[in-house]
Formats: C-alpha cells, sequence, structure tokens
C-alpha cells in the first residue's frame, strides 16, 4: 500500500491568531513494502505529518493518497484507511485502558466487528509478534514494565492487521535493552509480515540500524532524503540541522580523516568492526611483505 503526499501543508489554529504553521509544502512517497524513517528533532514536524498518513488530520493544502485513492475525496471511508493505515501514537501506553492485556488489544478489532476464534487468533498473533507470551494476556497493563506496556500498545494496533505500521518514536524513554527488543520485533514485522514500516526517531543509531530511507524534517519541511549511507556523509550539514550522526560513523569519519583506509558510510557498531578488522588485515599483509612481525598490528586491535 503506497502513500503519496504532494504539495502537504499544514496549520494548526489556521485564520485565528494562533495559527502554527507546523508543515510546509511536503512532497513525499512512501512505497508499498517499504521500511523508512522520519527523523528530526522536536518541533520540527514529524507528528503532523505522519498524522496525515491515515486521514487523523487533514491537510490545510494539498493532498494525500493512498494507493491512489485522495483522502479527501467524497466517499472515502477514513474508518478504513484507520484499518489499513495502523498509527502508534507517541507515548501509547497512556492510552490503555481496560482492565487486560488480552482486552485492551482486542478493543479494535472488536469494534471493527470481529468476534469469536477470528479475535482470539488476531489477539493471539499480535501480542506473539511483540514477544509477549499467554502469560501476559490475563493482567493487567498497569502493572507491566514501560516495555511491555508500549508492546501491548503496538500488539492493539497490529491485531487490526493494518498493511501500513507508523510508529511515532516508539523507543521514546525506552531502557537500551527493551529499545534493542522492540527495534528486533519492528524489523521482523517488516521481514516476516511485509508490512510497510514508518518510523519516526530521533536516535540516528537506531534509524541506521532499520531504515533503508531517511527522511530528515527540519521546521516543517523535508532537508534531506534518502539511503542512510548518502545522509550520514553530510555530517556538517546534520549538525547544523542540530543532529548527529551516528557515532560509529564519526569514529570512521575520524579515522578516515587520519589515514586509515575505511568505507565512508558505516553505520553500526558490526559494520564498524569487519571494517577495522579488514583496514588491519590489509595492514598486517602489508607489514608482512616489508618484514615485520604480525604480533604488532594484533596488538593494536586487542
Ligand atoms: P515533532 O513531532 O517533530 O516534535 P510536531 O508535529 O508535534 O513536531 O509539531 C510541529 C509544530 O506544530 C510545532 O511548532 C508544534 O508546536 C506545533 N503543534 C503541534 N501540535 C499542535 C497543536 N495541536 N496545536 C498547535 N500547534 C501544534
Ligand atoms: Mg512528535
Amino acid at each position: 500500500m503506497s502513500i503519496e503526499i504532494r504539495d502537504l501543508t499544514h496549520i494548526y489554529n489556521a485564520g485565528t491568531p494562533f495559527a502554527q504553521d507546523a508543515l510546509k509544502n511536503i512532497n513525499l512517497t512512501i512505497e508499498d513494502g517499504e521500511i523508512i524513517a522520519i527523523i528530526g528533532h522536536t518541533g520540527s514536524g514529524k507528528s503532523t505529518l505522519v498524522q496525515h498518513f491515515n486521514g487523523l488530520l487533514r491537510p490545510t493544502k494539498g493532498t494525500v493518497r493512498i494507493d491512489g485513492v485522495d483522502l479527501s475525496q467524497k466517499g472515502v471511508s477514513l474508518r478504513d484507511v484507520r484499518r489499513k493505515v495502523g498509527l502508534v501514537f507517541q507515548y501509547p501506553e497512556h492510552q490503555l485502558f481496560e482492565e487486560t492485556v488480552w482486552e485492551d488489544v482486542a478493543f479494535g478489532p472488536r469494534n471493527a466487528g470481529i468476534t469469536g476464534e477470528e479475535l482470539e487468533d488476531r489477539v493471539r498473533r499480535a501480542l506473539k509478534s511483540v514477544d509477549l507470551d499467554e502469560g501476559f494476556a490475563d493482567r493487567s497493563p498497569f502493572e507491566l514494565s514501560g516495555g511491555e506496556k508500549r508492546r501491548v500498545a503496538i500488539a492493539g494496533v497490529l491485531a487490526m492487521e493494518p498493511s501500513v505500521i507508523v510508529l511515532d518514536e516508539p523507543t521514546a524513554g525506552l531502557d537500551p535493552r527493551s529499545r534493542e527488543d522492540l527495534l528486533g520485533q519492528i524489523l521482523r514485522l517488516h521481514k516476516e509480515r511485509a508490512l510497510t514500516v514508518v518510523f519516526v526517531s530521533h536516535n540516528m543509531a537506531e534509524v541506521a540500524k532499520i531504515a533503508k530511507r531517511l527522511v530528515v524534517m527540519e521546521n516543517g519541511g523535508i532537508a534531506m532524503e534518502g539511503s542512510p549511507e548518502k545522509i550520514f556523509v553530510d555530517s556538517e550539514k546534520l549538525q547544523g540541522i542540530g543532529l548527529g550522526v551516528p557515532d560509529m560513523t564519526l569514529l570512521m569519519q575520524r579515522l578516515r580523516e587520519r589515514g586509515w583506509s575505511l568505507p565512508a558510510s558505516v553505520l553500526t557498531i558490526e559494520a564498524a568492526e569487519a571494517a577495522i578488522l579488514e583496514a588491519l588485515a590489509s595492514k598486517e599483509t602489508g607489514a608482512k611483505s616489508s618484514g615485520a612481525g604480525k604480533g604488532s598490528s594484533k596488538g593494536v586491535y586487542k
């Protein structure tokens, strides 16, 4: 399912003294099956943008098309759209309210008229997708950890079986372990269920880890767009926007400045390790052929 945004402008409280320009002329297409991250610091317009993807906010100007259908057209059912494009809000755990985890996850599909076996199935599958085992079903959402609550909220959206899932800062405020777990679950959903994923974040390292394409927002506009490799090479521009590049990318850039032969766009610790080992190995071969022992370069690595 594709989402096509054309010349989208959004002004909150338009025509009042409190008017606030939140988006200016955004053009963006999200392809079916893609995993894309939207980054930018607070106030840059990320949440406003993604709330247009399922018709929750209406454009002040411009259009939003889902699979070619303009959401502002007469006869378009926003209910259907919201079923297909699932939006997980920032801090979604604030919207948990049922007595049990099971009831909370069942809320959406039940409202959509799903009952019986099918409902059971959906809830079970949704909980499983976020690694919550059956034991969680009868517990109160309020007694869970922060990470678990967030997973329940995500399961509630997954239980609607959307084609696109939009996650607005899903890892914000989580400890590193829960953050890693959640990123793993999101990647798995994308791969196994061919879900289109839109991931909002301001953490460069995690974005680098999961998204194939990044959209960098600044002041209600798109400042940069492309693969993480392409975007992180321009670390100066990113820093100008107030966003850093991942630590590993910076480390690689520094080493390159000192004459190491390393690729320009290393994004993760794993890739950095491989690149450094390779550089060391080629140094080693060079050193060997010039007569030096191999102990010294091993020492550098250890
Ligand atoms: P982000 O998600 O990147 O932090 P937002 O989309 O929340 O950015 O906000 C973009 C701009 O719109 C900010 O200037 C913010 O203050 C303003 N804004 C957001 N929500 C509202 C609202 N409900 N009413 C008025 N202004 C808003
Ligand atoms: Mg936001």
